[in-house]
């Protein structure tokens, strides 16, 4: 399960998976790359199956994607009070140039430019860090004194240090121990409160006897006027009115086309939430959202994930509209629907078995649009909603957004990395051709059945393993796919149609946990993270057990290591006998065995081959970070002016969509003063 609310590609699993499974648009010159700038790439993603939905379905989805990104301004001003004041500014530069678009200034200005719209404000969306402009101060001031007077900043003398000094806001989210949180946040989320304040006024709203407790400060800002700490609440008649009403007229067009009665109450739900700005209502339409598992169509649209907060209590606006994708969802149901042969043939000691055991039917689904918080940088799968209470009593989704997965996955193929670190052209072959598929149901068995399977002893603490109790989980439910990738059930269940399929997965998962994974971690330091301990794990001790045999070697060829890997079938009964094995460290609770396989194979690393991969990694001048531009839905229309059908299209680039939503989608003002 991942423990974050939204799932993030792991770069390591992003930088090596290539090419993939047939392209169901028969557009074979699709081209998935856009745009490359400072740290960022950005990229588009297809919406296979959207032709094959009805108009009716189509338009509800127009409908969707307009209130979507009809939130952009707020998550800009969320970011920072003055966000949207330095996007004009900017923006107006940029179409008002009139020089040579060569020149050094004005292209240092550019890419000021594409970073701000990527992070939605002038902070890195990932580090939090402010951007530092390239371009001088004084070229800025140039410019400002060419725009046409309307569009000259009252306010250039307050603007200029926001964005050249560096110590001025310097980071949007501060998490460093000992200091105020919030004076030192430089998002907009508050106003002239400390962290003691803000701490003291939701303390007192807290009532530690609710058995379902709201989300306070979920929707709102909280701020000090002459002496007194009040809320400002996101709704409709009060902060970003603006935004959110426009937001609701659209979901009510959106309602008039919905697919069923229960898709229509959960948009009336969404849209009293936006009018009242109630917390109890927002519950209210969460737990009517968690159990539609009916519809075909379904999105987010709120304040939703507060990593943006210091304190985690304010959503940051976000919108993603999505169809379920019939054919990979029919895959999760498989498995799912096998999940007691599964368990009764696992390799692990009948003791440790359980005897009933029920698969999770996990959600395949197609972004159709990407939006606030979510846009242009995305997650790759959703887990909601947030609020534990609403989980533990109606559930929870969890979804995979394939279109998206498989965008990175394209996009992959020829950024080098097969031809640097993969052995030989064979194996680059077989993970072209199966990588995708395989990877999928990895995690799909991950997800699915791994960390379902098995039991306790009776009496066993579940916590008996400890600080090493979520590395060895991990490892557990890998184990628990890796073993059933190589099994011929995938074959008869209609889940590959390969023997030679799964030596695609086996061999990339050697690969990262021994090597490439490595490009993650500084040198100097140790690997932390748990999914990359029980990666390292479970590679390492396959690598060293299987020595005798020769299962994997480590090569050299022109001083450069490669692995090989000899002996498919034994790999894989090397992977029965570590689930085996870690299953049985669960069961009993066997603290000491399970710190001993942590210690002795996940957590060192080895400096010489860390090296070798960071020096290899770099060459390649792969970005870090990647996003998304999104497609163009346009209306078709009657004579009368009705919206009968709906088209997409792929053309559009970064810059001139960014620039277009700045403009079709303006809602806030710039008030920043
Ligand atoms: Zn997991």
């Amino acid at each position: 399960m991942a423990l974050t609310k939204f799932i993030y590609p792991t770069m390591a699993a992003l930088a090596i998976t290539s090419c993939a499974s047939k392209d169901s648009t028969g557009q074979e010159d699709f081209d998935y790359t856009v745009d490359r700038f400072a740290d960022i790439e950005v990229l588009r993603y297809k919406v296979p199956d959207f032709e094959n939905l009805t108009p009716n379905q189509r338009i509800l989805i127009y409908y969707l994607t307009e209130a979507a990104i009809t939130g952009r301004d707020m998550i800009w001003d969320q970011n920072g009070k003055y966000n949207l004041a330095i996007r004009d500014l900017i923006e107006n530069i940029y179409k008002e140039y009139d020089g040579d678009r060569e020149n050094k200034e004005f292209k240092a200005l550019e890419t000021y430019l594409k970073q701000i719209e990527f992070a939605n404000g002038i902070h890195h969306h990932y580090s939090m860090d402010k951007f530092i402009p390239a371009f001088s101060q004084e070229f800025l001031k140039e410019r400002v004194a060419k725009l046409p007077a309307d569009r000259q900043p009252e306010n250039l003398d307050t603007l200029l240090p926001v964005i050249f000094d560096p110590a001025v806001m310097p980071k949007r989210v501060n998490q460093a121990e000992g200091q105020d949180l919030i004076l030192t946040s430089a998002n907009n989320l508050y106003d002239g409160v400390s962290q003691a304040e803000v701490e003291l006024f939701y303390n007192a709203l807290k009532d530690t006897t609710d058995l379902t407790p709201v989300s306070w400060g979920l929707n709102t800002r909280l701020v000090k006027e002459d002496g007194k700490v009040y809320e400002q609440v996101y709704k409709v008649g009060g902060l970003y009115s603006e935004s959110i009403s426009r937001i609701v007229e659209l979901l009510g067009k959106a309602a008039e086309h919905a697919e069923n009665d229960t898709q229509r109450n959960i948009i009336n739900k969404l849209i009293n939430y936006y009018t009242t700005g109630d917390l109890k209502a927002f519950d209210d339409y969460s737990i009517a959202w968690v159990e539609d598992t009916g519809s075909r169509i379904d999105f987010i649209n709120g304040f939703i994930e507060s990593y943006g907060d210091p304190l985690g209590m304010t959503g940051a606006f976000e919108s993603i509209v999505n169809f379920k994708n019939e054919e990979a969802s029919h895959r999760t149901e498989v498995i799912s629907n096998n999940a007691q042969w599964f368990e009764d043939n696992s390799p692990v000691d009948p003791r440790f078995r359980k005897d009933k055991v029920k698969g999770v039917s996990a959600k395949v689904i197609t972004a159709a649009i990407l939006a606030g918080d979510a846009y242009p940088a995305t997650p790759i799968g959703i887990n909601l909603p947030n609020a534990n209470w609403i989980r533990a009593a109606h559930g929870s989704k969890s979804v995979t957004i394939e279109n998206i997965t498989q965008a990175y996955d394209q996009a992959a193929h020829g950024n080098g990395f097969n031809e640097e670190f993969v052995i030989d052209k064979e194996t680059s072959d077989l993970l072209d051709k199966y990588l995708f598929i395989t990877d999928n149901l990895h995690t799909d068995l991950h997800e699915c059945l791994g960390h379902g399977s098995g039991r306790l002893l009776p009496g066993v603490d579940p916590d008996a393993l400890k600080a090493h109790g979520a590395t060895l989980e991990e490892a557990r439910a890998d184990l628990f796919a890796l073993y059933y990738l190589g099994d011929p059930k995938l074959l008869e269940l209609g889940l590959l149609d390969n023997p030679d399929a799964y030596k695609a997965e086996y061999y990339k998962y050697i690969l990262n946990g021994l090597m490439t994974q490595l490009m993650r971690i500084e040198p100097g330091k140790d690997v932390e993270e748990a999914h990359m301990r029980n990666r390292q794990l479970i590679a390492a001790w396959v690598y060293e057990k299987g020595k005798a045999d020769n299962v994997i070697e480590m090569t050299k060829r022109d001083g450069k290591t490669y692995i090989k890997i000899n002996d498919y079938t034994k790999l894989r009964d090397l992977f029965g006998q570590l689930l085996s094995e870690v299953q049985r460290i669960k069961s009993e609770g066997d603290y000491e065995a399970g710190r001993n396989l942590v210690e002795n194979y996940a957590v060192k690393v080895d400096p010489t081959l860390h090296k070798e991969v960071l020096e290899r990694y770099a060459k390649l001048d792969i970005a870090p970070y990647k996003g998304f531009v999104n497609p163009v839905y346009t209306p078709v229309t009657d004579k009368d002016g009705n919206i009968t059908d709906v088209t997409v299209s792929y053309e559009e680039d970064y810059l001139p969509q960014v620039l277009r939503y700045s403009e079709q989608y303006r809602t806030l003002p710039s008030n920043a003063k």
